[in-house]
């Protein structure tokens, strides 16, 4: 169940025509059926609130994007879309359409989403069903006492920083590109286990590209270069780094490059040469790490790669 429509327009006929009222159903299904035959003398308001949300059966690490239309959009903020916990802002995308984008991960239980969508100064609730998703599964044994290189806490708190950003401005337009020509050799989503111990934090958050070192990275995307880290300042983990903000919550980072091409302030073209492949950082052997983060939670960049997110 996705687009509750006829809900909202119960709710607001409870408010309108019989507030203070307790309605059982029945009543408001009289109220809707006189709404139906008299709407003229009546003068409701239109329906203020339409939400859609795609994609239609969302699994585990899909972005979810709530499309608002306002018929006020000048009386008070942008909408939000609260989720549990979290409230999500919505940008603007064309006059009086607003979108927000909920991020979905491994991490996850699958269920129902009880989405909260306030704007106009109205509120409409609607459920969403997130699916399961089986993603693939490495064992990765470390002999004793390697626990691997300790991120430094410049990295951690200028990575941290640039993921939270919530940029109003839209800078992509169309489907993301793939950022190196080489073969994808980790998906999205890899969960793990180290010494037979299943790592309940851990998924691989981004995609794995087998380029050579050397070979060219270029930007999925356009966007604004938010995050030039290098191994020098301390990016242990990351390596050389490239961060990229889209814009309305959307970013990407590119780690363990072995050249940097842009720096911090850069506005980049979709296609745009930023550095090259490399193993600098945490990393076994020459590749591309790729990761699209939205609201700050790493999610599959596929479905970015096909232009429903425009
Ligand atoms: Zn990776």
């Amino acid at each position: 169940m996705i687009d509750d429509r006829t809900s909202n327009l119960n709710n607001k006929l409870i408010g309108f025509c019989v507030k203070g009222l307790t309605a059982n159903y029945r009543t408001v299904n009289l109220l809707v059926g006189m709404f139906v035959a008299v709407p003229v003398t009546l003068a409701l308001p239109v329906d203020a609130l339409q939400v859609k949300v795609i994609p239609t059966n969302p699994k585990l690490g899909d972005t979810l994007s709530i499309e608002i239309n306002l018929d006020n959009p000048e009386s008070g903020g942008n909408p939000t879309v609260a989720v549990g916990q979290k409230t999500y802002p919505a940008f603007a995308i064309a006059p009086s359409k607003y979108r927000a984008f909920v991020p979905t991960t491994p991490l996850e239980t699958a269920g129902t989403r009880k989405f909260r969508i306030s704007g106009d100064g109205q509120v409409q609730n609607l459920a969403v069903k997130v699916s399961d998703r089986k993603f693939p599964v490495q064992r990765i044994n470390l002999p004793p006492g390697k626990a691997g290189l300790q991120a430094t806490k410049l990295e951690l708190q200028r990575v941290a920083a640039f993921k939270a950003l919530q940029t109003p401005q839209k800078y992509w337009s169309g489907s993301f590109l793939k950022p190196n020509a080489g073969r994808i050799s980790t998906t999205y989503g890899v969960r793990r286990y180290y010494n037979g111990k299943f790592a309940n934090d851990y998924y691989h958050r981004g995609v794995d590209y087998a380029g050579a070192t050397g070979s060219p990275v270029t930007a999925p995307a356009a966007g604004r270069i938010a995050l030039v880290g290098r191994v020098s300042q301390g990016f242990r983990v990351h390596g050389n780094v490239v961060g990229i903000d889209h814009g309305q919550g959307v970013t990407s980072i590119f780690m363990h490059l072995s050249r940097i091409n842009v720096k911090e302030g850069d506005l980049v073209k979709a296609g745009q040469l930023i550095g090259a492949v490399g193993s600098t950082g945490a990393s076994t052997g020459p590749h591309l790490h790729w990761g699209l983060y939205v609201n700050g939670q790493s999610v599959d960049p596929t479905p970015w790669r096909t232009n429903i997110f425009n």
